[in-house]
C-alpha cells in the first residue's frame, strides 16, 4: 500500500522505526521484537539500512517479514553515498521481489575512512533515480534543526524542495526534544513550498547512554526541561527509563493536538517502551 494514502487531515499517524541487528547477530534474534511491535499496529514500520553497525542485507528481510509476515505496511530505507548505480538497483530489485512497496530515499553519512562513489552525490538524485524505475512510493528525511552539513537554514530547505520535486510523496523527520523547533521548521516549509505531510521523529531516551550517543550523532539540541529531568534521575534507571518515556509521551500529546501528519518513534527496537507509549497515546490519534 502507498503510505501517502494513509495520511487523513484530521488524524495523525503513529509509526515505527526499527533497525536490523548487529552484523554478528543471526536476523531471527530480531524477529521477537518485530511481532511484539507489529502487534501494537502501527501505521507501518521504517526499517533502517546499513546504519550504525547494521548489515544492510537484513533491511530487505526484515521489512519483507514485517510486510509479508506481520501484515503491517513496511518501507525499507536505501542509502546511495557508498553506491554505484547498479548496486542500488540490485537492492531496489531485492524489495521488489519481496513485495516492499515503500522505500526512504537518502544520502546517507559520509564517514572518512570510507570516500563517496560518484553516481549519486545527494539523496534527491537518489530520489529521482528510484523515481524512474516507477516501481515504489518514495519517503525522504528531513532535518528541524538543519542537516550539520548544510550552510544554512535556507539552503537546507531549498534542497528539501529539490528533494520533494524529485518524487518524495512525504518526510520523516530527524528526532528533535523541542516541539518549538519542529514548528518553526514547519513553517520553513510552507515559505519554501514544500507541501507534503511531515511526520515528527520522536525518540523516548530511556538510559544514559542513548542521550550522550544520540546528541553527538545527530546534535540535537537538549533544552532544559529535557536536562533536568535526566540530570534529576541519572543514577536511577528505572527513573530515568519513566521520565524518558514521560516526556516523549508530553511531546508527542503537544503534536498531536497541534495536527501533525505523523508521529514516527524510534523505537530503539524496545517493545516495552513502544507499547507504554502507544497505551498514553493510541486514543488520541
Ligand atoms: P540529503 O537530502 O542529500 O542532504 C544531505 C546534505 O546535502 C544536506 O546538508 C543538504 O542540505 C545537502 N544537499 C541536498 N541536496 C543538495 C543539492 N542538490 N546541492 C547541494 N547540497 C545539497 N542513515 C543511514 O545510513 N541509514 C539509515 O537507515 C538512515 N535512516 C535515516 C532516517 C531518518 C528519518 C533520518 C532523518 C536520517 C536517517 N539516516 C540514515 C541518516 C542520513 O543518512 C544522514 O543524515 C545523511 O547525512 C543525510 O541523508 P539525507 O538523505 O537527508 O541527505
Amino acid at each position: 500500500m502507498n503510505i501517502l494514502d494513509m495520511y487523513k487531515e484530521d488524524k495523525t499517524l503513529l509509526s515505527f522505526e526499527v533497525f536490523p541487528p548487529k552484523k554478528t547477530s543471526p536476523i531471527e534474534s530480531v524477529y521477537g521484537v518485530l511481532e511484539e511491535l507489529s502487534s501494537l499496529n502501527p501505521a507501518y514500520v521504517s526499517v533502517t539500512y546499513g546504519a550504525g553497525g547494521t548489515a544492510s542485507d537484513n533491511t530487505c528481510a526484515i521489512a519483507s517479514k514485517i510486510k509479508n509476515d506481520y501484515g503491517v505496511e513496511a518501507i525499507a530505507h536505501i542509502t546511495c553515498v557508498n553506491s554505484t548505480k547498479q548496486q542500488v538497483a540490485d537492492v531496489l530489485g531485492q524489495f521488489k521481489e519481496h513485495n516492499i512497496e515503500n522505500v526512504l530515499a537518502l544520502r546517507g553519512d559520509i564517514v572518512p575512512d570510507l570516500p563517496p562513489q560518484t553516481d549519486f552525490r545527494y539523496a534527491s538524485e537518489l530520489t529521482q533515480f528510484i523515481k524512474d524505475t516507477g516501481d515504489f512510493h518514495i519517503a525522504g528525511a528531513c532535518y528541524p534543526e538543519v542537516h550539520p552539513d548544510a550552510k544554512d537554514e535556507i539552503e537546507d530547505i531549498m534542497n528539501l524542495k529539490k528533494k520533494v520535486d524529485a518524487g518524495a510523496e512525504f518526510l520523516i523527520s530527524q528526532l528533535f526534544f523541542d516541539n518549538r523547533i519542529f514548528y518553526d521548521f514547519q513553517k520553513r516549509c510552507q515559505l519554501a513550498g514544500v507541501n507534503v505531510p511531515i511526520e515528527a521523529g520522536i525518540m523516548p531516551v530511556v538510559n544514559k547512554n542513548q542521550i550522550q550517543r544520540m546528541v553527538s550523532l545527530c546534535g540535537a539540541s537538549l533544552p532544559a526541561k529535557f536536562t533536568h529531568i535526566m540530570n534529576r534521575y541519572a543514577h536511577n534507571p528505572e527513573a530515568l527509563r519513566d521520565a524518558g518515556i514521560a516526556y516523549a509521551v508530553d511531546q508527542i500529546v503537544d503534536l498531536i493536538a497541534n495536527g501533525v501528519s505523523g508521529i514516527h518513534l524510534y523505537t530503539m527496537n524496545n517493545p516495552y517502551v513502544a507499547r507504554r507509549i502507544c497505551d498514553a497515546v493510541g486514543n488520541l490519534l
